[in-house]
């Protein structure tokens, strides 16, 4: 009986130490949500003191000070594909929010549906985030919100949820829309979400308009939206929230000075135009390829402009090798302008060099794995798809990104693993110490034991024939049979 129940309470013992074993293997299972506000300077943040869940974030979380380094051309299209997939543009193929692709033939325009879900233009060898997370567990499932690219099949994946940009849906609403995801009966585990502000406001009035600061507040309260409804399902100590932008904007004045009308350089009829604000992409038209040395010749011209032929872009612009970049680029100087045909400017521009502080976004992220006040100077935006693949615990696809500085806004896990295999240690010396005293115990009852039945013995023997022959010889076999039974 005293066997038996310590017998099952080490039973008992051995199965909580194989769970606590389980839970210490097992695999990070926290949530992934990456929002990107489009536009959004990294020193947007600097512009008021009271942008509560702004400054929430940089003290729970992690910040890059002085925001992060996105890549050339700084436009929305190629830099929220290069976050996806922590790819150069001229390595995923998405070098423009409008491009033409010579072997397909075709112009490619970021606001067409047809374009947006169309793969031979997406699917050039980068591996999304959303597309690593679901082909490397079955469990997995993603969540792309208006993010450029989650509408096309790639590699044979198309992420679990989509919505398209131009759903119609108000800021609000695409929140809801997100937490659904995160909360059906077949929840997602990383959701991307896209906000067109404070791009377009940027664009109309110009970076340092009080509409953008009105925007900025707007976008604060967005955020608080976010936080509340994460909070309500639940959701918020175990999603880390990674909060980022593609670029930021600089001041476009509209007089003389600052536009450049290329019809003074160059005959219209000489070249065709793909994009053309703040940077013109400029193919010389197949009938004018005589004049491909003139054209040349006359754009570089231009003042307050650097003009490469895309086969001598100097190597650090990443942005050369694809057939899709344009045969001549014109790369205006910073607050410098393009007009083309008469076109209008706008108030607010980015596209530019980015090197330029002014085009670069912010960088705030919290959660579960970020160290509260962990603060870096800056970093590349290709370094977010390691990071995220880190915190969902994939191994990432090919990409030109690191985790050299990133990992410094993490909990660390070179820590966490030593404390990991400090509790293996632990267990098992627990399971040993346990088994020993369990043979000790055992040792000891089976030799009481024998010590009772020997005596029993004895005194029955004395017993049996001093008072009745007729009671039950022991037999010396039991004592021998009990010897063996319990060897
Ligand atoms: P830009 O500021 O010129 O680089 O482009 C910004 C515009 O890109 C936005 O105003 C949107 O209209 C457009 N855009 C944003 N997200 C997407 C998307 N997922 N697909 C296509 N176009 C988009
Ligand atoms: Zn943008
Ligand atoms: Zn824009």
């Amino acid at each position: 009986m005293y066997l038996f129940s310590m017998k099952s309470a080490v039973q008992s013992f051995i199965l909580f130490i194989f769970c606590i074993f389980l839970s210490c293997s097992a695999k990070n299972t926290n949530r992934v949500l990456l929002i990107s506000f489009d536009g959004f300077r990294w020193d947007y943040i600097h512009r008021a003191n009271n942008l509560t869940n702004f400054h929430r974030m940089i003290s729970d979380g992690g910040w890059a000070v002085k925001g992060i380094k996105n890549t050339f051309l700084t436009k929305t299209l190629p830099n929220h594909y290069t976050i996806a997939t922590g790819l150069y543009e001229e390595s995923h193929g998405i070098v423009g929010n409008i491009m033409y692709d010579p072997v397909l033939n075709s112009t490619f325009h970021g606001w067409l549906d047809k374009d947006a879900r169309d793969s031979r233009w997406w699917d050039n060898g980068g591996e999304p985030i959303w597309v690593t997370n679901q082909k490397q567990d079955t469990q997995h499932r993603s969540g792309v919100l208006a993010w450029p690219g989650g509408l096309a099949v790639v590699k044979g994946v198309l992420a679990y949820r989509t919505e398209s940009a131009f759903d119609g849906l108000t800021k609000k609403e695409r929140v809801d829309k997100i937490i659904e995801w995160f909360t059906d009966e077949y929840p997602i585990n990383l959701g991307l979400y896209y906000e067109e502000e404070p791009d377009h406001t940027g664009h109309l009035f110009g970076p340092d308009s009080k509409e953008v600061l009105s925007m900025i507040f707007e976008l604060d309260s967005l955020l608080g939206y976010f936080f509340d409804k994460l909070e309500d399902n639940d959701l918020l100590k175990t999603t880390n929230i990674i909060l980022t932008s593609d670029h930021g904007m600089t001041s476009t004045p509209l007089d003389a000075e600052h536009k450049i009308n290329l019809d003074d350089y160059v005959r219209v009829d000489s070249y065709s135009i793909t994009s053309k604000n703040p940077v013109a992409g400029i193919d010389i038209i197949p009938a004018s390829k005589e004049l491909e040395d003139e054209v040349f010749k006359n754009l570089s011209r231009i003042p307050h402009a650097h003009v490469y032929r895309t086969k001598d872009i100097p190597r650090q612009y990443h942005y050369g090798n694809n057939r899709r970049i344009p045969m001549i680029i014109v790369e205006p100087e910073e607050h410098y302008w393009i007009s083309f045909n008469g076109s209008a400017g706008v108030l607010g521009e980015h596209g530019y060099n980015n090197s330029l502080a002014s085009m670069h976004p912010f960088f705030i992220a919290m959660g579960p794995d970020f160290k509260p006040g962990a603060k870096v100077d800056t970093f590349n935006n290709v370094d977010i798809y390691p990071l995220m693949c880190t915190l969902l615990g994939l191994k990432p696809a090919p990409n030109n990104g690191s985790l050299d500085v990133v990992s410094q806004l993490l909990i660390d896990r070179e820590g966490s693993d030593s404390t990991t295999f400090g509790a293996y240690i632990l267990i098992l010396l627990l399971i040993a110490l346990v088994g020993g005293l369990f043979s000790v115990a055992a040792c000891q009852v089976h030799r009481q034991h024998k010590r009772q039945l020997r005596s029993i013995s004895s005194f029955s023997l004395l017993h049996s024939f001093r008072y009745s022959k007729s009671d039950r010889m022991p037999l010396m076999s039991d004592s021998s049979e009990e010897e063996f039974g319990d060897s």
